[in-house]
C-alpha cells in the first residue's frame, strides 16, 4: 500500500467526490525548486522569439482542449460551465498578450548617461529573477493563477505553482500541456496541498512570489518571504464600491452591478460588495435591481460556493446587514448549505462588519448618497482599495480619478481584466504590486544597470589619481548645470 498523504476535492453543488491527489512533501517541493532552477538557466537564454513561439504553441494546445479546461473548472469550482468557458478562454488571452509583448517591454533600454558621465553608454537589462512561486485561490482557478503564470514565463522565469487545494486539478492540467510541447525542460510544475505546501516554497527558497488569496493570508506570506528576502506580489480581496451617479444610465448600471456582485456565487475579488447611488435616482435603480435580481438564481445562473467555509461568513454577513438595514431581496433563508440566492439589502450603516469585511457572496449593499462627493469619500473609507465601478454619462472621469483603488471601470465592469495590456492589482489591504500588462511583465524580472565607456576622458573621477582640476571640472558643470 502506498503511504503517500493525500487530499480530495469535491463538486461544490453536491458534495460528490471529484478527485484524490497526492499532497506534495517538504522533499519534493524542494525538489521541484532545484528542477525549476535548472530549467529557468535554459529558459532565460532562450530569445524572446524562440520563448514567443513556444508559449504560443503551448496557447494554440489549449485552445485547441479549452473544453477539457472547462470540465475540470465546472467540477472543482461548482460554476457555470458558459462561465468556465469564458474564464479559460481569457486566460489563453494573457498567454499570447504576455508571449508576444515581452520582447518589446523587456528588451533593454538605453539611458542617458548625463553631462558628467557624458562619456559613457548605459542601458538597463530585464533579468528574470529565477523560480517564480504562484499560490493561487479557488475562485478563478485559470484565469488568476495564469495572470502570473504566463508573465513570469514570458519573461523568462520558470513556474512553480501550487492551487487551492479546491481546486488543483486545472492546474496539474496546465503544467501537462506545456510538458506536451516541452518534454524535456521543467518550465511549469505544480505542487499541491494545502497552505503548507505553499509555505514550503518560501521556505526552500523560490525566487518571487505571486500571492493570491486573502489578505490575513498574504501578510503571512509576505512575513515569511522578507524574513528570506524574497521579493513578492500580493492580490488580495476587495469590498468594491459601485458609484452610480443621477446622470447615469440606470438600467445598464443595475444590469452590470447585478452581474458584477453576484457572477460566480459573488466570488470575484473585483465584484461588487457595496452600491453608492445618488439620491435623486436611488429609488428607480432599486426598483430595477430587485426585478433583475428575480430574474436570477443559484445553481442556474452562478453556482455553488466552491469553499464550505464561506458559507459562514456570507451567513455572518447577511445577518449583520439584516439586524441593521432594510431587505430589499432575499434575507437570512438566502444562504443555504451549499447555494446562496441573491440578498440585497439597503440603509446599512457603514460601520457594519458587513460593510466593511469582505464577504465573497452574492450579496450587494446599497446605500443611497447625497451626491457623488459624498460616494467618493464612502467609496475611498475602506481599508481595501482594489476595484470600483462608476456609472455616470458625463462625470465618470472625473469620479474615477478620485478613487483611492487599482482598477476603475466607467460605465463598465470588470473588463479591465480581460485585456493584456492592463495592469491588474489594488493598494492597501488589496494588495500591492501587479499582474498584467507591461507592469505584469516589470513584475517577474529585476532591472540590472548596465555601463560602459564610449572613450575615455583625460580626467579620471574614479581613480585615486584624481586631479584638482578634475574637482574643478565637476563642481563647475554642476554648477552651471542646475543653477
Ligand atoms: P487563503 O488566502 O487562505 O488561500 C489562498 C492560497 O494560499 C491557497 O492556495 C492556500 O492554500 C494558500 N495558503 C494558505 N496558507 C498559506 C501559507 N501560510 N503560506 C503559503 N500559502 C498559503 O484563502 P482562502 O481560500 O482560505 O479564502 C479565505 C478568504 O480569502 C475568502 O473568504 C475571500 O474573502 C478571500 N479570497 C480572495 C481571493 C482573491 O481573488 N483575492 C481568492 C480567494 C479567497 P489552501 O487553500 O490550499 O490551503
Amino acid at each position: 500500500m502506498s503511504d503517500v498523504a493525500t487530499f480530495s476535492t469535491f463538486a461544490p453543488a453536491t458534495g460528490e467526490l471529484f478527485h484524490t491527489y497526492p499532497i506534495t512533501s517538504d522533499d519534493e517541493v524542494a525538489q521541484s525548486i532545484n528542477r525549476a532552477r535548472a530549467a529557468a538557466l535554459w529558459w532565460a537564454n532562450l530569445s524572446f522569439s524562440k520563448r514567443r513561439a513556444i508559449l504560443l504553441k503551448w496557447n494554440a494546445l489549449l485552445i485547441s482542449r479549452l473544453t477539457e479546461a472547462a470540465d475540470l473548472i465546472v467540477a472543482e469550482s461548482g460554476k457555470p460551465r458558459s462561465d468556465a468557458d469564458l474564464e479559460a478562454a481569457i486566460a489563453c488571452e494573457h498567454i499570447a498578450w504576455a508571449a508576444r509583448k515581452a520582447s518589446f517591454y523587456l528588451r533593454p533600454h538605453h539611458r542617458s548617461p548625463g553631462l558628467l558621465m557624458a562619456n559613457m553608454s548605459a542601458h538597463v537589462d530585464r533579468v528574470p529573477f529565477g523560480v517564480v512561486g504562484v499560490i493561487g485561490p479557488w475562485n478563478y482557478p485559470i484565469f488568476t493563477p495564469i495572470g502570473s503564470i504566463a508573465y513570469a514565463l514570458a519573461a523568462g522565469n520558470t513556474v512553480i505553482f501550487k492551487p487551492s487545494e479546491f481546486t488543483p486539478g486545472i492546474g496539474l492540467w496546465l503544467a501537462q500541456t506545456l510538458a506536451e510541447i516541452v518534454p524535456e525542460r521543467h518550465l511549469l510544475q505544480v505542487v499541491t496541498g494545502a497552505g503548507s505546501v505553499g509555505a514550503a516554497l518560501i521556505n526552500h527558497g523560490v525566487d518571487k512570489i505571486s500571492f493570491t488569496g486573502s489578505t490575513a493570508t498574504a501578510k503571512k506570506v509576505a512575513a515569511a518571504c522578507v524574513e528570506r528576502m524574497i521579493p513578492f506580489v500580493l492580490e488580495c480581496g476587495g469590498k468594491d464600491p459601485v458609484l452610480i451617479d443621477s446622470d447615469a444610465d440606470l438600467n445598464r448600471a443595475a444590469e452590470h452591478a447585478l452581474w458584477s456582485g453576484m457572477a460566480n456565487a459573488g466570488q470575484s475579488c473585483i465584484g461588487a460588495e457595496r452600491i453608492y447611488v445618488h439620491h435623486e435616482v436611488a429609488e428607480r435603480f432599486l426598483e430595477i435591481l430587485r426585478e433583475r435580481a428575480h430574474e436570477i438564481k443559484a445553481g442556474v445562473n452562478y453556482g455553488a460556493a466552491t469553499r464550505p467555509a464561506q458559507i459562514e461568513i456570507i451567513k455572518r454577513h447577511v445577518n449583520d446587514a439584516l439586524k441593521h438595514g432594510q431587505q430589499v431581496v432575499g434575507d437570512q433563508s438566502s444562504v443555504g448549505e451549499r447555494f446562496v440566492e441573491p440578498v440585497i439589502i439597503t440603509n446599512v450603516p457603514e460601520d457594519a462588519p458587513s460593510m466593511r469585511e469582505e464577504t465573497f457572496g452574492p450579496v450587494l449593499l446599497v446605500n443611497t448618497v447625497n451626491d457623488m462627493k459624498e460616494a467618493i469619500e464612502k467609496a475611498n473609507d475602506t481599508s481595501f482599495g482594489l476595484a470600483a465601478s462608476v456609472w455616470s454619462r458625463r462625470n465618470g472621469e472625473q469620479i474615477a480619478s478620485q478613487l483611492h483603488c487599482g482598477m476603475v471601470s466607467i460605465n463598465s465592469v470588470f473588463t479591465f481584466a480581460a485585456m493584456g495590456s492592463m495592469p491588474f492589482g489594488g493598494v492597501k489591504d488589496s494588495g500591492m504590486g501587479r499582474i498584467h500588462g507591461p507592469e505584469g511583465l516589470l513584475e517577474f524580472t529585476y532591472p540590472r544597470s548596465v555601463v560602459k565607456p564610449r572613450f575615455n576622458l583625460p580626467l579620471e573621477f574614479t581613480s585615486f589619481k584624481r586631479s584638482a582640476f578634475a574637482d574643478k571640472v565637476i563642481t563647475t558643470l554642476s554648477r552651471i548645470r542646475h543653477k
